[in-house]
């Protein structure tokens, strides 16, 4: 197994399609960023990515973490990667300098989080949610918290969890029971266990900070009744970890991949806590934390699909079997070919490719919107910012998920009976890639939360909004040669802006169907979006296509691969939705629990 940073297309990406230096140096706090400072970040980042974490990948499978009294013993090499990553300044790339952040772009974080991810999907989970208990902390916790506490979180000195689920609340946090109870001294005291917390307990660093979903006494019932505190590993004193709180691990679980993440069951006995914004308000608190979680979770899936897609290109060049119906002259006293002078394997690489780098688009356009949603001084353009982000959030999170599982499943496929074995090491990214699919709200859950809370909740608006855009860039692109791709896009996006209403009208009738269509509504929507993205992306490289024939010639085969092969998907998911709003017309029943049960 090998990789390679990918930093060609990532500069294509930042700075071809998205001119993502001279937009960020826009905002106030990035007046200092340009295309080299950019790149410096990004090379560095390779380097730590290819050269130190990804040696550690294969061995952390292997070895796994280990419980031992309480504590978790994380596999070889994942320490000393840990600690050149912090003295590096990794962990506060994206931080307000207030709290000691270097204060540079979410984008930046983005590109880093594809590359370890890609690297190291088990290891990168660690100081992963570091940024979400960040951006909790940062914009719901008291300037004493902060004072104290992001400091520390920033420079990577202590690591965060993530503490919601729980033994019967797990998409539903409204069944949450952890309780908190107002202690005299302006703290609470925390009893309740939690699990599958991810790096709930391990030895990177002297101290964890959990940010813990309970409920206060009085609370409400549901969700309403949740709140977020703040809970400690060692209660600090003076900036140093000194009396251990009673919040313990009580086990890890072994499980399917990421052998190297500690998924910890945690107990809170009595555990001295602090609350975090409003009481009953812990969601939006949480969701903060969540949302920026989303994204990286959305660009894992970009990481390990370049990887796989590296990686089964290279077997593909090298395994030689069977003669290819078309081969080169060169080959004709030869007995077999190479694999990937076969159309069916030459297909998978193509869809690999096409996903790999529409999703990596997609990703970094996204963080490009959470920068300036953040950072933009015009707040109506910050507003449409964050909801452009909002409808875009799930999408990444679940499409580019599914993609990553695909391309691993495919890249299996390419080394073939090579591949199913352990030997070479690219059946680990499936295994590892599957949780993408699972955790941060299930990709299930994403598909609701797109249709209910992101489309319909707003009749549409916010999806018409994103189809305007869309709508400009075709009514730009003259270039005859995507006259096809133009069409199929103008289609995909006709179609959605008639579904609306219609679905909207039918869910009236049959409170099912939205649920009911919801996954192929975030696939529909995330096709708008990434052949959007291609269409932009095709136009570039075919103005640029002089300057260097072999990288802008292959970006626009892409395209057109993407276009003429991957996009027709769409119909078939308009033609299912089609299928529930004719039988919700008709009256017919599409609810099957009878024939399950
Ligand atoms: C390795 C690992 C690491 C994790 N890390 C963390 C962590 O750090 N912190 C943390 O708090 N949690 C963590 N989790 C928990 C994870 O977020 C949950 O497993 C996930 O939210 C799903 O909950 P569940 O497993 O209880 O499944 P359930 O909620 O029981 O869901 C089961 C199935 O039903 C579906 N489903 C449920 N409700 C609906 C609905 N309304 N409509 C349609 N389908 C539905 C789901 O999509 C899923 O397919 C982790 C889990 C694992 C395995």
């Amino acid at each position: 197994m090998h990789y390679h940073p990918p930093l060609k297309d990532i500069s294509f990406v930042l700075f071809e399609l998205f001119n993502a230096a001279q937009t960020l140096n826009r905002y106030p706090e990035f007046e200092e960023i340009d295309q080299d400072l950019m790149s410096q970040v990004i090379e560095e980042a390779g380097r730590f990515a290819s050269e130190i974490l990804f040696p550690t990948n294969a061995v952390g499978d292997r070895e796994g973490c280990r419980f031992e009294n309480g504590h978790v013993k994380t596999p070889t090499g994942f320490k000393q990667a840990y600690r050149q990553f912090q003295e590096a300044g990794w962990p506060a790339l994206a931080c307000d300098p207030a709290y000691g952040g270097q204060g540079l772009p979410h984008t930046l974080n983005t590109v880093l989080y594809e590359m370890l991810t890609g690297t190291n999907h088990a290891w990168s989970m660690f100081p992963g949610l570091l940024h979400g208990a960040y951006s909790s902390l940062y914009h719901y916790a008291n300037d004493e918290l902060k004072d104290v506490y992001l400091p520390k979180i920033v420079s990577g000195e202590w690591l965060a969890t993530m503490c919601l689920t729980e033994p019967q609340a797990g998409s539903d946090l409204g069944l949450i029971r952890t309780k908190a109870t107002p202690a005299d001294n302006g703290h609470y005291i925390l009893e309740g266990n939690k699990i599958f917390i991810s790096g709930g307990e391990h030895d990177l660093t002297e101290n964890i900070v959990h940010l813990v979903l309970a409920r206060l006494p009085d609370a409400p019932p549901g969700s309403k009744g949740i709140s977020l505190f703040l809970v400690p590993k060692f209660l600090p004193e003076n900036g140093v970890p000194k009396v251990r709180n009673a919040v313990h691990c009580t086990g890890i679980e072994h499980k399917m991949g990421i052998h190297g993440s500690a998924t910890c069951s945690i107990q809170f006995d009595q555990a001295t806590g602090w609350l975090v914004g409003e009481p009953n308000k812990g969601l939006a608190a949480m969701f903060k934390m969540m949302n920026a979680a989303r994204l990286l979770v959305g660009i894992n899936g970009v990481g390990v699909s370049e990887t796989v897609y590296q990686n089964a290109l290279a077997y593909a060049k090298e395994r030689i079997q069977m003669r290819a119906a078309t081969r080169p002259e060169n080959r004709h006293s030869e007995p077999a070919d190479p694999i990937v002078m076969h159309p069916a394997i030459q297909r998978m690489l193509m869809s690999q490719k096409a996903y790999a780098e529409g999703g990596r688009m997609l990703a970094y356009y996204s963080a490009l919107l959470l920068d300036g949603a953040e950072h933009h001084p015009d707040e109506q353009i910050k507003a449409h910012f964050e909801s452009e982000l909002a409808l875009l959030t799930p999408i990444i999170k679940a499409m580019l998920t599914d993609q990553g599982f695909e391309a691993a499943g495919q890249a299996i496929q390419i080394f073939g009976g090579h591949g199913y074995i352990q030997e070479t090491g690219i059946e680990q990214y499936l295994r590892d890639i599957k949780i993408a699919q699972i955790y941060e709200g299930t990709n299930e859950i994403q598909a609701i939360d797109l249709i209910m809370r992101k489309i319909l909740a707003d009749n549409g608006q916010r999806l018409f909004n994103l189809l305007d855009q869309i709508q400009e860039t075709i009514n730009t692109t003259t270039q005859p040669a995507f006259v096809n791709s133009v069409a199929a896009l103008t289609q995909v996006c006709q179609h959605l802006r008639a579904l609306i209403p219609a679905i909207s009208d039918a869910s009236r009738q049959s409170p099912d169907l939205p649920y009911q269509i919801a996954p192929e509504m975030l696939r529909l929507v995330g096709h708008a979006a990434m052949g959007w993205l291609w269409l932009k992306a095709a136009t570039i490289a075919d103005e640029q296509k002089e300057k260097d024939p072999a990288f802008y010639g292959s970006k626009i085969d892409t395209a057109q691969y993407y276009f003429d092969f991957i996009l027709p998907e769409t119909r078939q998911l308009i033609q299912v939705i089609d299928q529930y709003l004719i039988h919700s017309q008709q009256g017919h029943s599409t609810n099957y629990l009878d024939s399950l049960m």
